[in-house]
């Protein structure tokens, strides 16, 4: 693919290819009228190549995701791409990672308000800042999610098998399990796609927890992908990956304790044994079997559970029964 050498301007701020820079998408105004921006970092080599958006924060207690883009701007490979450009967003939702939220002061999941207005409500004005400042400016994107409260998601990119760029892509990254997730209505992911614009979507953890080997894990993948995209040359370890063309919850029969028996990422066999629900007073026990083949990519990590909570979701490989 070829690539020009263009102004990048956010903001109204022209960052030219050889320079670098650190400006906010925009100026938002809490109730006390202090002002919050949302920092951008931009890196630019003087060669032409791709511009990598990599961003995290989209929901405010995703700190895996922070961590992992914090990480990859301290080091001076990225600082210094080869060719191409990366812009980088480590927290788009300032206003829930201050108040240590998923989402948004009125409630409203910033991921749902694409393409936003810009007079709307704070995630809408958002949105819309992103959708006008950012995707114009970038060809693919690296987004760094992690599971909700308490839902530990094994390392994984999600993206549209059908979208061929995309999910070549997300090769190249390289993470454990690759997922075909449909667009979600009104997401950035979606928006972007609109564009012409293809971005991955990483999972990794748990809200509110630092994960080190799955932090390592997004660091490494978005390092390969800058790798194959000639922005960097680092030693990374190369990593086999396993398509999973569907998924789904295995979910509770009854309400009690759940114990995981497996580990998180294992491959199960359909029938086996992969978890228990007991009650607290030692009477009962229900044992959790494997629908089918395939493998574990999310526990539920609450030890009480409710009839009809999602377990373990499961994900089944592209080619398998
Ligand atoms: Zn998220």
């Amino acid at each position: 693919m070829e690539y020009e050498n263009k102004t990048i301007r956010i903001n109204e701020v022209n960052i030219e290819p050889g320079n670098s820079a650190q400006i906010s998408l925009n100026w938002y105004q809490l109730p006390t009228k202090a002002v919050i921006e949302i920092p951008i970092y931009v890196f630019r080599s003087k060669n032409p190549g791709p511009t990598l958006l990599i961003q995290a924060g989209m929901h405010g207690d995703e700190t895996n995701g922070i961590e992992i883009v914090r990480r990859l701007i301290t080091k001076e490979e990225v600082r210094n791409p080869l060719c191409g450009s990366v812009v980088a967003i480590p927290v788009i939702n300032t206003f829930a990672f201050l108040y240590g939220t998923r989402d948004l002061p009125d409630g409203k999941d910033l991921n749902r308000c694409f393409p936003g207005s810009k007079n709307g409500s704070l995630g809408s004005r958002i949105a819309y800042d992103l959708t006008n400042e950012i995707i114009p400016q970038i060809d693919l994107g690296l987004d760094f999610h992690t599971g909700g409260k308490q839902i530990n998601n094994y390392p994984q990119l999600r993206c549209t098998f059908e979208d061929g760029r995309s999910l070549e892509l997300a090769k190249q990254f390289a993470p454990t399990y690759i997922i075909n997730a449909p667009f979600r209505d009104q997401s950035y992911r979606k928006e972007a796609a609109k564009n012409g614009k293809p971005i991955l979507v990483f999972e990794g953890g748990e809200s509110s927890r630092f994960h080190y080997q799955y932090i390592n894990e997004g660091v490494n993948g978005c390092l390969r992908l800058m790798k194959y995209l000639k922005m960097v040359d680092v030693d990374v370890r190369e990593n086999s990956y396993s398509l999973v063309i569907k998924s789904s919850w295995v979910r509770a029969r009854s309400s009690g304790m759940f114990h995981c028996t497996k580990t998180n990422g294992v491959p199960i066999t359909k029938g086996e044994v992969i978890g228990e629900i007991t009650d607290p007073f030692g009477e009962q026990m229900e044992k959790i079997t494997a629908p089918q083949n395939g493998f574990i990519i999310a526990i539920n990590t609450h030890p009480v559970i409710n009839q009809g909570d999602a377990l373990m979701h499961i994900g089944v490989e592209k080619n398998s029964d």
